[in-house]
């Protein structure tokens, strides 16, 4: 037997390979500092760990609507009009076992071999994966780091063409941490407007902001009914491991979504659902204490990475990524992620894992401890003198 051609045409995400190899090194007995996962680390809020343990009690495990349970769809759809300003009903949100699924159902409901799908580049490596695994064409539009980590504008308008079917968006970004400007938004939505095409807005860390709150593409006029927006409850709630994410879209691609989850998930698990709801309803200063505790990690980290040689680093208006420039040490990115992890212990990311605009950089999460991320840049600074 042999695997189906389009298994070969998925990629992975270099944060879990790189997670293992520092674990085995872990195991060997050396000590690593974690800084390559994207993954808070705060404990869920205790109301949302005790309404997931009351629902288990009360009996919600069993299955329930392939769509996600009324009471937190509209309890979505309440919180996404406000956010964004729209129209939202109940009819619009997919709820689904985490943000990552609303990619791959919106794509496999939406691109056939032959359509072209813009996207962020350096970007979240499932974009491209699943771009390539649909059989469309990924035409990467690079982030320039003078523009904040934006889109090249000039760039998204030349490689829009009549078979763009989908442009992917990402903001706070991953990797960089990055916030589309309110201006840009504006000009994408003046060239989108009139297209046939579809906008997948990752809003995953629209709640991880430092200067101003990221706009949404769907908030501008005419593209509500365009734009796919994914969010959910890993990162904003420390919910990684709940698998809990949702989607909000026009009706006739979230029933073509909710067709999607009846043939592989029949339902999202039903008590997690239900500490969903206890988490969008209830109190929310533990969402503004982690944002409080991230912004003192962001200042931490930015200035201990541009005190290293070779380092340049921008200050990132969101998510937990810091993605400095490392081409000031000569050493090539995926060389230098390896001698930080093998001979300083300091887990990171290259940036070419996250595409071939991210050569150059280096990702680091800074959703670890301040002591960890103190001890992480100590480290390659006190490895820094062979390449100072
Ligand atoms: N989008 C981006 C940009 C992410 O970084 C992540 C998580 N690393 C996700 C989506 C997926 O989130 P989830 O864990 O909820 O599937």
């Amino acid at each position: 037997m042999h695997l189906a051609a389009h298994i070969s045409r998925l990629g992975t995400e270099s944060a879990f390979e790189v997670l293992a190899r520092a674990r085995a090194l872990e195991d060997g007995g050396k000590e690593i500092i974690h800084l390559e996962i994207g993954e808070p680390d705060f404990p869920t809020p205790a109301h949302i760990v005790e309404a997931g343990q009351r629902a288990l009690g009360e009996g919600w495990t069993r299955y329930g609507p392939a769509a996600g349970q009324p009471e937190l769809r509209e309890a979505i759809a309440d919180l996404v009009a406000r956010t964004r300003n729209i129209d939202v009903r109940t009819e619009n949100v997919c709820v689904v076992p985490g943000g990552k699924p609303i990619m791959f159902f919106s794509m496999l409901a939406l691109l056939e071999p032959g359509d072209e799908v813009i996207y962020p580049n350096p970007g979240f490596p499932i974009y491209e994966s699943m771009i390539r695994f649909t059989g469309a064409k990924p035409v990467a539009i690079p982030l320039a780091e003078e523009r904040g980590f934006s889109f090249d504008l000039d760039r998204l308008s030349e490689s829009l063409s009549p078979k763009t079917r989908m442009v992917i968006l990402i903001s706070p970004g991953n990797p960089t941490g990055g916030v589309i400007l309110r201006e840009d938004l504006e000009r994408m939505a003046e060239l989108f407007r009139d297209r046939d095409l579809m906008i997948l807005s990752d809003e995953i860390y629209s709640k991880i902001w430092y200067e101003s709150p990221p706009a949404s593409i769907a908030s501008f006029d005419g593209m509500t009914e365009k734009t796919i927006i994914l969010d959910g409850f890993s990162k904003t709630y420390s919910m990684t491991g709940w698998r809990l994410g949702y989607g909000v879209m026009p009706v006739w691609l979230a029933e073509a979504v909710t067709r999607l989850m009846v043939n592989s998930n029949s339902c999202t698990a039903t008590f997690t659902q239900r500490a969903g709801l206890a988490a969008l309803t209830g109190p929310q200063d533990a969402v503004e204490t982690m944002v409080s505790e991230l912004r003192i990690r962001r200042d931490a980290i930015i200035s201990g990475l541009n005190g290293i040689p070779g380092f340049s680093c921008r200050t990132p208006a969101g998510a937990f990524y810091a993605f400095p420039n490392v081409t000031g040490t000569g050493v090539d990115c995926k060389a230098l992620a390896d001698l930080l992890l093998n001979d300083a212990g300091v887990a990171c990311l290259s940036g070419t894992g996250f595409g071939r605009y991210g050569d150059g950089f280096l990702r680091f999460s800074y959703a670890s401890s301040l002591e960890t991320i103190e001890r992480g840049i100590e480290k390659i600074q006190r490895l820094s003198d062979r390449w100072a």
